[in-house]
């Protein structure tokens, strides 16, 4: 992608979100910061948000590919929906998992590492596929490292690149980025490391794209083009050359899909004399 382009880094084109192709079914997002809330079980936390978007009877094809134990991962994802009347088909255990994606009613990307599941995705075809199913309605529902392949890229993930994907270029379902986990500073702390807030500012000296630092306990749910902060612990937005500003659960998002993103375009404070 040359500097200054807009749209999908490395994909070429500008559209900068998936968009419905052929029939009149919405794109219906489910984007978690985390699966765990301390005190809960396993998405115990978002079980009602979930079961609003996967009725009962549903078929869900779950992606454990970040994680390193992808039989006990699947595992603890159908006892988790099962509750909800949920059967879930895991993408690691069936021999053509595109062709599984088509016959199931929706798709959950657990979390885990984000290099790892991305790589993954590329190597089984499901980017493509997943940005394709999800355009004409099949609802996406992503935790943590799930919830970064929605976005353009894999820029924004707190994660360690322990494998080699072939590009950074993710599934693209929202035109902006989200930091899941995202963590407030602590003035207390001695630690000399960057901040989670710094890392982002770091993020949009190179990038001219939103980032919505999602905190644990808090999720963005995106319904055709109305998108909402769920959750009880907010978010935080951020945006080059402005003031972060926090957004209180419920707060209305929708604004941000119609973002158009900007991959490698340097600050001005950044460009040579
Ligand atoms: N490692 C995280 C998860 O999936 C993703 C991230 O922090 O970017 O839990």
């Amino acid at each position: 992608m040359r500097p200054g382009q807009t749209g999908r880094p490395g994909g070429g084109d500008n559209l900068p979100v998936a968009e419905p192709l052929g029939d009149h079914r919405v794109t219906e997002l489910l984007l978690l910061s985390n699966s765990v809330s301390p005190g809960m079980g396993f998405l115990e936390h978002a079980r009602g948000v979930i079961g609003e978007l996967v009725p009962p009877g549903s078929r869900l094809l779950f992606i454990p590919y970040a994680s390193a134990d992808q039989d006990r991962y699947a595992a603890v994802m159908a006892d988790a929906l099962a509750p909800l009347a949920i059967t879930v088909v895991s993408a690691h255990a069936v021999a053509d998992p595109v062709a599984e994606l088509a016959a199931c009613d929706a798709a959950f990307c657990g979390g885990g590492n984000s290099f790892r599941l991305l790589r993954a995705l590329q190597r089984a075809g499901l980017v493509a596929e997943l940005r394709h199913r999800v355009a004409a309605g099949l609802p996406y529902l992503g935790a943590s490292a799930g919830t970064n392949m929605a976005c353009p890229t894999l820029r924004t993930t707190n994660d360690m690149p322990i494998v080699q994907p072939d590009s950074f270029e993710a599934i693209g379902l929202i035109p902006v980025q989200i930091n899941p986990h995202y963590l407030d500073p602590d003035p207390a702390s001695s630690h000399e490391g960057e901040t989670r807030p710094q890392r982002i500012a770091e993020f949009l000296t190179e990038n001219d794209v939103p980032v919505l630092g999602l905190r644990e306990g808090s999720w963005l749910r995106v319904s055709g083009r109305r998108a909402t902060l769920g959750g009880t612990a907010g978010a935080r937005l951020f945006r080059r050359a402005q003031d972060a500003c926090e957004l209180p659960p419920g707060a209305d998002v929708s604004d941000l899909l119609s973002v158009r993103p900007r991959f490698d375009t340097p600050s001005s404070g950044d460009r040579p004399a």
